[in-house]
């Protein structure tokens, strides 16, 4: 089966459903290929600091979402050995949003027939007559697109194609989960990070019940990384047996946690060279989102990033390929060019806004992993002097504003 389409994402994701939300908002139309069978979310929640929610602000969803999620009013890093403790500037709204909350409201307003589920991009190529790209899934069909936009995540299929290498594996684990308090947690909205040289957890409530914890720790031997990443069960009492020191309310918070959220999580990246080096762009295929930028989560800002990608590239697009606005009514329909030089000045646009700001919070991640990991000394001492002259202010990222779709 060979079918035709203007705009394809490949990718049902954060990235992917916002860039569909952004370009229908715009009034454009584009079809997103999902894998999976269902709208679904890797990982129990997501922070959301100042930028994400200008970028959900743009996408008409923030205030939907600020009422299932509440707002943190402070943070502070605990040092268990000595109780030592530091404040975490938070500036701005940070809020700490169930996964599939973010997920649902961003479908929720695509029209009906946006998502085709189940369906999974194999590979994609320039056809080498016309120069459109040419998609092909796994059963066998093939999609020809005017554009393609992949939104399709740490192994993406459509990276390759612009040019993009496979990404590297960080020394570190995460594991994530929620733990549910069906009295009341009685916690402060604050985000709080414990740490011993073995571990970090860091938690931030949800709502009144609901706690999102996370703990980070160096990779094992592949052996047990294996039983980690299939068992949560064994997940879960390897960190509380690697807790010894810790308060008795953060062991019972990990403990007392629900075992269907508790997720193990090796993190990769893309290195912030390449991003500055590479193409983000090939013909009428762009990346967007984790495709792009994948990065650890010590910022906690690959989501919003993707959010911002979303706003940025659907700007970028309208701006370029809109000849005339629809009303709505299917009268004086919204006309399109799928022109070449249009194509290529969008994504040339969308490169050089998002090029610098992905390549900044890869670096600042990459230096955090190398703190964290196990570098040698020396690397180590130099990457506190890196971070010391790049990023004295360690939350400058917070004020990135992506601008108006
Ligand atoms: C442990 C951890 C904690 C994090 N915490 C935060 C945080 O607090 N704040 C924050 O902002 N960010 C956080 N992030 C980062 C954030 O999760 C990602 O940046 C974000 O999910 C990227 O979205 P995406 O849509 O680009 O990719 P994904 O979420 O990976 O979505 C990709 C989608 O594409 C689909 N897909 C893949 N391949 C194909 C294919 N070939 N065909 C069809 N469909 C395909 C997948 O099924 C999936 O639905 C965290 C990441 C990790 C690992």
């Amino acid at each position: 089966m060979s079918e035709e389409r203007d705009i394809v994402i490949v990718g049902g994701g954060i990235c992917g459903l916002a860039t569909a939300l952004a370009l229908h908002r715009k009034g454009i139309q584009s079809s997103v290929l999902e894998r999976s069978e269902t709208l679904r979310a890797t990982g129990a929640a997501i922070i959301m600091q100042p930028n994400g929610w200008r970028a959900l602000d743009q996408l008409g969803v923030a205030s939907r979402l600020r009422k299932t999620a509440c707002a943190m009013e402070s943070g502070r890093i605990v040092t268990v050995m000595d109780r030592k403790q530091e404040s975490i500037p938070l500036g701005g709204e940070v809020r700490c949003l169930r996964r599939m909350d973010l997920i649902n409201v961003l479908a929720e307003d695509l029209p009906s027939n946006t998502i085709r589920f189940g369906c999974r991009v194999v590979s994609v190529e320039l056809d080498p007559t016309t120069s459109r790209p040419l998609l092909h899934l796994d059963d066998g069909g093939t999609i020809k697109a005017k554009v393609v936009i992949g939104c399709d995540g740490l192994h993406s299929v459509v990276a390759s194609i612009v040019g993009l290498n496979k990404t590297g594996l960080y020394s570190i684990y995460v594991t994530r989960g929620f733990t549910r308090y069906e009295n009341g947690h009685g916690l402060k909205n604050e985000f709080v990070v414990m740490r011993t040289d073995e571990l970090q957890l860091g938690w931030l409530p949800v709502d009144d019940r609901l706690v999102y914890w996370f703990v980070t720790r160096k990779l094992t031997s592949p052996d047990s990384r294996a039983a980690l990443a299939k068992d949560p069960m064994l997940l879960k009492s390897s960190i509380v047996k690697a807790m010894n020191d810790f308060p008795t309310e953060a062991v019972q918070m990990v403990s007392g946690s629900d075992l269907s959220t508790v997720q193990y999580t090796e993190l990769r990246y893309r290195p912030p060279w390449e991003i500055l080096r590479r193409r983000l762009w090939k013909g009428a295929i762009v990346v967007a989102g984790d495709a792009m930028h994948a990065m650890a989560p010590f910022l906690a800002q690959g989501g919003a990033a993707s959010l911002e990608d979303a706003v940025v590239l659907a700007r970028c697009l309208a701006e370029k390929i809109k000849l005339a606005d629809g009303d709505g009514r299917g009268l004086n329909e919204t006309r399109l060019s799928f022109d070449k030089p249009a194509i290529k000045e969008a994504f040339e646009q969308y490169s050089k806004e998002r090029r610098a700001r992905a390549f900044w919070l890869t670096l600042q991640t990459f230096f955090i992993a190398c703190l964290l990991g196990s570098s040698p000394g020396i690397l180590k001492l130099m990457t506190v002097l890196f971070m010391v002259i790049l990023f004295s202010d360690g939350i400058g990222h917070t004020r990135y504003d992506c601008g108006r779709l």
